[in-house]
C-alpha cells in the first residue's frame, strides 16, 4: 500500500538501515545520500522516508511530505555550496526512472546543458 515500507524496495531498505548509504541529511520525514552512479560532482538523492512508487504519488499521497523533500534539496544545495544546480524527478520508464521510490536528483559542481538528453 503506498506509503506503506516495501520489502522489497531498495531505497525503503536505505531508509531502514538494512542497505549501506552514505547519508548525508536526514529529518523526521527525509533522508538525503550520495547516488551510487554520480553524473556531476554532487549527485545525491533526495528521498521521502514513506514509499510513494514516484514524485507524482507522493504529492498526491502526502503533499507535506513532498514539500519537505523539495525543501530539503535547497538544504542539500547549500551544504554542498551549489550557487547553480538542477533538480530532478525522473517519473516513468521513459524518462529513465529505475528505482520505483520517489526520489530528486540534486545534480551540481558542473556546467548542466538545455535540453537534457
Ligand atoms: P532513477 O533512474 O531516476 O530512478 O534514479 C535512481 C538512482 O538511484 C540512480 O541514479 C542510481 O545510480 C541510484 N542508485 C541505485 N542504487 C543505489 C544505491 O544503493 N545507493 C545510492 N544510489 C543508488
Amino acid at each position: 500500500m503506498a506509503g506503506e515500507p516495501q520489502d522489497d524496495c531498495l531505497f525503503c531498505n536505505i531508509v531502514a538501515g538494512r542497505i549501506p548509504a552514505t547519508v548525508v541529511r536526514e529529518t523526521e520525514t527525509t533522508v538525503a545520500f550520495r547516488d551510487i552512479n554520480p553524473q556531476a560532482p554532487t549527485h545525491i538523492l533526495v528521498i521521502p522516508k514513506v514509499h510513494y512508487r514516484d514524485a507524482a504519488a507522493l504529492a498526491a499521497g502526502a503533499p507535506e511530505v513532498a514539500a519537505d523533500v523539495l525543501r530539503e534539496t535547497q538544504a542539500v544545495a547549500d551544504e554542498e555550496k551549489l550557487d547553480s544546480y538542477r533538480v530532478v524527478f525522473n517519473t516513468g520508464t521513459g524518462a529513465g526512472q529505475t528505482v520505483w521510490h520517489a526520489h530528486g536528483h540534486v545534480l551540481g559542481g558542473r556546467g548542466l546543458e538545455w535540453p537534457p538528453g
